[in-house]
């Protein structure tokens, strides 16, 4: 979305302009911050692909902001409004992204400028394996150099194609799969991708509610039980937070604002028939159990306890910051906040949590598919039955001494099926997901509380990440 302000930066400047108010904060050598701030490299791409009778060309990037680690990671989107200038932001993130949540990448994006509901399914395929084979050329995709994932506009059906499509053209490279994260797991994915980014959100706000003294900073109390929540964009980072978080945590989704308006219904809205509803008829408009607005983005603008932008960039702005009235904002969109509305939001006591944490989830269990897939096993098969069978010793033993010495102690009811059940690959990535999530906070959180300088918890988020970019740099010799 434009920002509507002429002042307002780009979104580019605009992830600039938090790095430096961050940058400013740590002391670095000389060099150092420029050494970080720019974007290394940008590939434009132009192909043709014959569609439908006639040639077309299609634009795509990929962008390289830091190779202090490598494989660089960033998913590849598909939209409209792909620009390098977008690119290079999103890259950008995805360096400071990865080191915020200690997963061994620099940062990578990639785009295509299409609207993917345009085309059928397999002209799609086309493009996409099109667009795969300019890239991996020139080692742009690479199992050990640079490793997209999905982003808006693409999922596992393209990450899917992506794979063969390398697997192709390296048919002896053993990690071939290794080369793109959120395939389907019957591809060489990982459970638990899909849902990942989503969960990733419930996990932090989780986070978040567990630190009251956090909490009372955006001014709420108590826990997500109840707490009333607007979220921007149904797709597959909305829909997941909203569902988890509504379902599993008692919060009451009270909007839901989507490309064509917004519905609302303070009673709480139901998240599974609303995607429905979306998949179907490609928008919000016309289903029955909610309040229809048409004027959507104004929702933002409504009560609410949080807010989650879960679509696109620069949606709350310096056309509308001053108007949106959430004591708490969580970043589930890469850039939702532009630098500008950041100010005015902090000024007025709103915490946000920032983007580079908040969608971490989705690098983070691309980085378990990535393992995953180099060592050649699913997680937990060496220890699943082990595990079991340990368990079974000590509820053998419990229901032995309870009968050998008369208690008539039992278990509750389902403790023996729960403790019984060893980990499966799901339970182990949530596990991996949720620890994650929360050791990235305290991390954060950590600078937050202990600096006068730091108020806000996304200058917290840059400065770690500054520190651990510098500290591999260091090591590195540089
Ligand atoms: P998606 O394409 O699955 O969903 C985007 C949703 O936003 C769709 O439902 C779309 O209709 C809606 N939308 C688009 N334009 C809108 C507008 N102007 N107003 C309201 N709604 C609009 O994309 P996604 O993968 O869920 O990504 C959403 C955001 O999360 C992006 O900023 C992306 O960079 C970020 N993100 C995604 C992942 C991931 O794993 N998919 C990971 C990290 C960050």
């Amino acid at each position: 979305m434009a920002a509507t302000n002429a002042n307002e930066p780009s979104f580019r400047e605009s992830v600039d302009l938090m790095f430096n108010r961050a940058a400013a904060l740590v002391d670095l050598p000389a060099g150092m911050e420029d050494k970080i701030r720019v974007c290394n490299s940008t590939y434009t791409v132009r192909f043709g692909v014959k569609l439908r009778g006639e040639i077309r060309t299609f634009t795509g990037y990929r962008s390289v902001h830091s190779e202090h680690m490598e494989p660089v990671k960033g998913g590849i989107r598909y939209s409209l409004g792909v620009n390098q200038n977008e690119v290079e932001a999103l890259a950008a993130l995805m360096t400071y992204k990865c080191a915020l949540v200690e997963v061994p990448y620099g940062g990578s994006k990639g785009g295509l400028c299409i609207d993917p509901r345009e085309y059928e399914e397999d002209e799609l395929e086309r493009i996409t394996r099109r667009f795969a084979y300019e890239l991996a050329k020139r080692d742009l995709i690479d199992p050990a150099q640079n490793v997209p994932a999905p982003d808006m506009g693409t999922g596992e059906r393209e990450m899917a194609w992506i794979a063969d499509q390398y697997a192709r053209m390296n048919t002896s490279d053993i990690n071939a799969k290794a080369c793109v994260t959120g395939k389907p797991p019957h591809a060489g994915g990982i459970q638990g991708r899909v849902e990942a980014t989503g969960r990733g959100v419930q996990y932090a706000l989780q986070e978040f509610f567990r630190h009251p003294e956090d909490v009372a900073t955006a001014g709420l109390s108590g826990s997500l039980e109840g707490k009333r929540i607007i979220v921007q964009g149904l797709g597959n980072v909305g829909y997941h937070a909203a569902k988890f978080l509504s379902e599993e945590d008692g919060s009451k989704i009270v909007g839901i604002i989507e490309r064509d308006g917004a519905l609302v219904d303070e009673g709480g809205l139901n998240v599974e028939a609303i995607s429905k509803w979306i998949r179907t008829h490609g928008g919000v408009k016309g289903y029955a159990d909610a309040s229809y607005v048409e004027d959507g983005p104004s929702v933002l603008e409504h009560d609410c306890d949080i807010l989650i932008p879960a679509a696109l960039e620069g949606v709350i702005n310096l056309g509308n910051a001053e108007r949106v009235t959430a004591p708490l904002i969580i970043e589930a969109a890469n850039g939702p906040v532009t630098a500008g509305a950041d100010e005015i939001l902090r000024k007025r006591g709103c915490v946000i949590i920032p983007d580079m944490y908040a969608n971490a989830g989705g690098v983070t269990v691309s980085y378990f598919e990535w393992v995953k897939n180099l060592s050649h096993i699913r997680f937990g098969r060496m220890q699943r039955r082990q595990e079991e069978s340990r368990h079974q010793l000590i509820v053998d033993e419990l229901e032995r001494l309870s009968k050998d010495t008369g208690t008539g102690w039992t278990l509750s009811p389902g403790f023996k099926d729960r403790y019984l059940r060893g980990a499966g690959e799901l339970e182990l990535v949530r596990s991996g997901l949720d620890d994650t999530m929360r050791g990235a906070y305290q991390a954060m959180r950590d600078v937050w509380r202990s600096r006068d300088d730091v108020t806000d918890l996304r200058t917290a988020a840059y400065i770690v990440a500054i520190e651990r970019v510098v500290s591999s740099y260091k090591a590195k010799g540089l």
